[in-house]
């Protein structure tokens, strides 16, 4: 059962505030999680503001109460995370920082990779994460050794790569990146973009690790076997899953062969056949 209340700001810390949005599905698991974060005397933050919805814009507000709204930050620029941004810093007087720019999202100002906010008690650090999307960032909120994870580490699935914003070798080298951070204790918790938080932290990213390196296991496995196409791989691969969901199961194979083509263990010696590299 799903225990996330929508649409009411839920405490998870002295410094943050989780609004789930009502917009369940596929890609979105039970909703996408906006976060509210800061002190109570305020500026704060607000994380991931979602899609666009009278509602969820009045839920957001709640949460922000009386303080002033420092930024309005965006994770990546999926649809899923981003549309009510622009009303949101209208309404609250600020800007929209983000990574970077897709129509038709635009930020008010791009972070780099390690810049550091501060707002009432609280201090984010920006950490680039591409994988899921190449514009992907965490934040790292320092004072409660706590990571905004986004779609990079979520509660409820792992997460979807779409080639070719989506790219598996950068995934795994940002999953590495949160592992070493959370080396000898710098890392408490995760609150992810889709799901309960998650805590310990480390074990849910090296079970996604682990995961992902078995699919490419089991792809080369299958190449080695001449097996040449996805759909082939799909049979094999995903033999005991539901055939609906073999046309995903394709789209996250094909991450997996780019990766091992990036790689150079495996060539595409023709459109749509791969064969291992000689
Ligand atoms: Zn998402």
């Amino acid at each position: 059962m799903d225990t996330l209340l929508k649409g009411t700001p839920v405490r998870l810390s002295d410094r943050v505030l989780r609004v789930t949005q009502d917009n369940p599905g596929m890609f979105t698991g039970p909703g996408t999680n906006t976060w509210v974060i800061g002190g109570d005397d305020g500026p704060a933050f607000v994380l991931d503001p979602g899609e666009e919805d009278d509602a969820h814009f009045e839920a957001v507000l709640a949460a922000v109460g009386d303080r002033e709204v420092a930024a309005v930050l965006i994770s990546h620029t999926h649809r899923d995370h981003w549309p009510l941004a622009p009303r949101l810093a209208e309404h609250a007087g600020c800007q929209i920082f983000a990574f970077s720019e897709q129509p038709p999202f635009t930020a008010g100002r791009r972070l780099e990779d390690n810049e550091r906010l501060f707002a009432d008690g609280a201090t984010l650090v920006a950490l680039h994460t591409p994988g899921h999307a190449s514009d992907h960032l965490c934040f790292l909120l320092e004072e409660e050794r706590a990571v905004f994870t986004a779609d990079l580490v979520m509660g409820w699935s792992t997460s979807i790569i779409a080639p070719p914003d989506g790219n598996l070798n950068q995934y795994m080298a940002s999953l590495e990146r949160l592992l070493e951070l959370g080396q000898d204790g710098g890392i408490d918790i995760l609150h992810p973009g889709h799901g309960e938080s998650i805590k310990p932290p480390l074990d849910r990213i090296r079970e996604i690790r682990s995961h992902r390196q078995q699919r490419t296991d089991q792809a080369l496995e299958a190449i080695a076997a001449g097996v040449a196409t996805i759909p082939e791989m799909v049979e094999r691969i995903y033999a005991d899953i539901d055939p609906k969901l073999h046309g995903p199961a394709a789209f996250s194979l094909r991450a997996h062969l780019d990766a091992l083509v990036e790689e150079g263990k495996v060539v595409e010696d023709q459109p749509g056949r791969y064969e291992r590299a000689v």
